[in-house]
């Protein structure tokens, strides 16, 4: 079975994302969010994210925005003339407005957006989700020791990105890690992380051929599904959102099979 679906040219670039990503991260005033940890609300299943202002400095977006468009054009220099046009376009309220829809997943601003301004769909959305995510990090870490659970079928505690991704550790644990923004939680082992159903006669493990280590998590209750890599061996462990590219594979199947990234709540 072929497992390595992307390409090692795609891994490099987004190991580059990322490292810019850290460095942002790290030149950020802690001071830039200011969050509400309202355990009520979050017990409801609201996530940090929707509990925290997020004050965007336009200089430091622009100069992002700009290290970004370095770094994609090292792949790929006929992007130059749209990211200048992005560029261009980008004002400080503007600046606002991207952060505001990247952390509501508004794909139908940015449809809009690269429509009305001759961009590559894919352009504004990713743009914006690259330098959000700097945030998003940055507000995981500082809160991480209080996060401890999650509510089914709600997503990453912080961020709200839909559970897809975990790894066995210690004595063989099952933890969460969001690959969006690094926060990890404990799950049960025999819990379905989309409906909360307990059943382990509709928990199913599906196993890849020679990978050992690696198990998808499937629910026969609301047909989600979650990758479970034990890293426990690894040498080094990588990222979550590296872990998750290098596990595409793993989702093809898991979606071959009938499951599906978020499982769907019967009524
Ligand atoms: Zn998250
Ligand atoms: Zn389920």
């Amino acid at each position: 079975m072929k497992t390595s679906v992307v390409s090692n040219e795609y891994q490099k670039l987004q190991e580059e994302i990322m490292k810019l990503q850290e460095q942002w991260k790290q030149n950020l005033n802690p001071d830039s969010i200011d969050f509400r940890l309202d355990s009520e609300a979050m017990k409801t299943g609201v996530p940090l994210v929707a509990l925290t202002n997020f004050d965007v400095k336009f200089p430091l977006f622009v100069q992002w925005v700009d290290e970004l468009k370095q770094l994609l054009m090292s792949q790929n220099a006929d992007l130059e003339s749209q990211l200048n046009r992005v560029i261009e376009l980008i004002d400080e309220e503007t600046a606002k407005v991207w952060m505001e829809e990247a952390f509501s997943f508004n794909h139908l601003y940015f449809k809009k957006f690269a429509e009305e301004n001759v961009l590559d769909e894919w352009i504004p959305p990713f743009l914006a989700e690259t330098l959000f995510r700097p945030y998003l990090q940055l507000l995981s870490e500082k809160t991480q020791s209080k996060i401890s659970q999650a509510v089914a079928g709600c997503g990453c505690p912080v961020c709200g990105e839909p559970v897809r991704l975990g790894q066995l550790e210690g004595k063989g644990q099952k933890i969460l890690y969001c690959p969006r923004c690094h926060a990890n939680w404990p799950e049960k082992k025999l819990s379905c992380s989309h409906c909360g159903n307990e059943d382990y006669e509709k928990m199913k493990y599906l196993t890849v051929e020679g990978k050992p280590t690696e198990q998808i998590h499937v629910c026969d209750e609301c047909k989600g599904y979650t990758k479970i890599i034990d890293t426990r061996q690894f040498i080094t462990k990588p990222s979550p959102e590296m872990l998750d590219l290098k596990t595409i594979h793993l989702d093809y199947i898991a979606q071959e099979n009938g499951y599906m990234v978020m499982g769907e709540i019967k009524k």
